[in-house]
């Protein structure tokens, strides 16, 4: 079935990786819009809304589709804690897809760590790795947050466990420390390694993706899924029947 989708954040890497793959995923763009463009002039044409722009331009885009009852797929990283808190609330108002990434072998890492942190003890130490483009305005990356939530989940940690990047005399490493390091550079689309090191033995969990036409195909295959769904907040695991 075809479905029409208003693109937000259209000019942007993703925004035209998405464009690349929408007819084939059965999706027309009724809407292509960038920063300054009047989302509300376009929002009742379209069956639902694509967000892949700035966190600086969710709460108002979920403002508008909670208004004109549309349902939303987010794929914007790099919210605040307290701009997360907000938008949860508005997101459970209406139906909406939030990930932190669409591809289907970061949603199986997703999987694979909550399970190797339930197996491995606190004898093993997890280090979160990501690797990102030289243009990537936020970090750690999105996957790389959802996978330290799963983390502190299996754990049973707080955000104080958290250790971002180490520098001069840090002392040894705690068994509760959850250490994250963000490398910028080129023109890498996304790599991701979960490491679980112990005495002895290394474990590492690794995803690289090497074009952004799988977050691209995800968002759009979200994006089916969701027209005709009840309000709710759901994520990629909801969308490809791995919960
Ligand atoms: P980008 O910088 O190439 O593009 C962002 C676009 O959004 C630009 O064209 C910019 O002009 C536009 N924009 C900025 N503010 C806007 C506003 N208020 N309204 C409308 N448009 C606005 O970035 P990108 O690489 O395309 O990534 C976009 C976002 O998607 C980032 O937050 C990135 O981290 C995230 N991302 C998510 C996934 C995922 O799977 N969830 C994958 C890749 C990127």
């Amino acid at each position: 079935m075809s479905i029409n989708a208003l693109l937000n954040g259209s000019r942007g890497r993703m925004g035209q990786a998405i464009a690349a793959a929408a007819a084939e995923a059965g999706v027309i763009l009724c809407a292509s819009l960038d920063a300054d463009d009047a989302v509300a002039d376009h929002i009742d044409a379209c069956d639902v809304i694509i967000d892949f722009s700035s966190h600086r331009a969710t709460e108002a885009l979920l403002e508008l589709a909670l208004a004109h009852k549309k349902p939303i797929v987010i794929g914007t990283t790099g919210h605040s804690a307290e701009e997360k808190t907000r938008l949860l609330g508005l997101a459970q108002q209406v139906p909406c897809v939030w990930a932190g990434n669409f591809s289907i072998g970061v949603n199986l890492l997703f999987a694979l760590t909550r399970r190797a942190s339930a197996i491995l003890g606190s004898d093993y130490d997890i280090e979160v790795v990501e690797m990102h483009h030289r243009f990537k305005k936020d970090a750690p990356s999105g996957t790389a947050a959802r996978l330290l939530e799963i983390i502190m989940e299996e754990r049973k940690l707080t955000a104080a466990a958290l250790r971002h990047g180490r520098e001069g005399i840090t002392g040894e490493r705690k068994p509760t420390e959850i250490g994250i390091h963000a490398l910028r550079g080129g023109d890498v689309v996304g790599d991701h390694t979960v490491m679980f090191a112990a005495m002895g033995e290394r474990l590492e969990l690794t995803h690289k993706a090497s074009d952004r036409g799988v977050f691209a195909r995800g968002s759009l295959r979200a994006a089916q899924w969701l027209v005709g769904r009840k309000a709710g907040l759901y994520d990629m695991q909801d969308v490809l029947g791995l919960q």
